[in-house]
């Protein structure tokens, strides 16, 4: 287990005031390892806020190019980086932000045949995805590997979030039973940041044994009329993915 050196009690100083999270707390970030699935309106908040936050070793996986029009929430990505592949651009902007930690990317296509291989050795999952296909690929993986799954989803200035523990709270499947249709969706850049921020306390949280997780609650956000609600869950008994797992 790697030890926190004198750069990191300074660098780390005032998050480990925090309490319950201590150099103990900060010790287990440095030793963490997570996958984000796709580096856009939502990977890119979630990856700062934990690569700044010190978590040992973040693997990112898109297989994009940055567009013009991803520029409006995509924040990890600037303008001179257009038609540059978001895992070169993330690598290089958080390598930047914290060079104390190691950054995997794969400009790839998570699918059934290399999503072993992509996140191999991770403790925890993120799902900064827009499309449910790769989301219930995640999800299944997730649930496989029993390693817990941070769902966040936006659309327009709305957004949704929930933490998924296999064996112990639903899986995304358990309330999402089909596919919806893909399109291009409405979104400003503020809601991916707030939903992502969520996902990324979440991720620190489950770390560090602090807190509340998001368990068996879907937390739902809506910017316009700026109210949190939330929903509580149930898992299902007949779950094609997670119904056979006991905790
Ligand atoms: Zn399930």
């Amino acid at each position: 287990m790697k030890q926190l050196n004198e750069s990191d009690k300074i660098r780390f100083d005032r998050q480990m005031r925090i309490n319950g999270w201590g150099e103990n707390g900060q010790k287990k970030l440095k030793n963490a390892s997570v996958g984000i699935l796709g580096i856009g309106g939502l990977g890119s908040p979630i990856s700062i806020y934990l690569a700044v936050a010190g978590v040992g070793r973040i693997i990112l996986v898109d297989r994009d190019t940055i567009e013009l029009s991803n520029l409006n929430r995509q924040i990890l990505h600037w303008n001179r980086d257009i038609n540059v592949l978001k895992a070169q651009s993330a690598k290089q902007k958080l390598n930047e932000i914290n060079p104390d930690i190691e950054i995997i990317t794969y400009a790839e296509t998570a699918d059934e045949g290399n999503v072993d291989k992509l996140f191999e050795g991770a403790d925890a999952v993120i799902d900064a995805l827009d499309n449910f296909e790769s989301r219930f690929l995640l999800n299944k993986f997730a649930v496989d590997h029993k390693i817990p799954l941070f769902h966040g989803a936006v659309w327009g200035l709305e957004g949704r979030a929930t933490t998924v523990l296999p064996g112990k709270t639903i899986c995304l499947r358990c309330i999402y039973k089909e596919v919806p249709s893909k399109e291009i969706f409405p979104v400003v850049g503020v809601t991916p940041a707030v939903i992502g921020s969520i996902q990324a306390t979440e991720v620190l949280k489950y770390f560090t044994g602090i807190g509340e997780l998001l368990a068996n609650r879907l937390l739902i956000y809506d910017g316009e009329t700026m109210e949190f609600n939330q929903v509580m869950l149930n898992r299902d008994p007949n779950c094609p993915v997670c119904g056979n797992l006991t905790d």
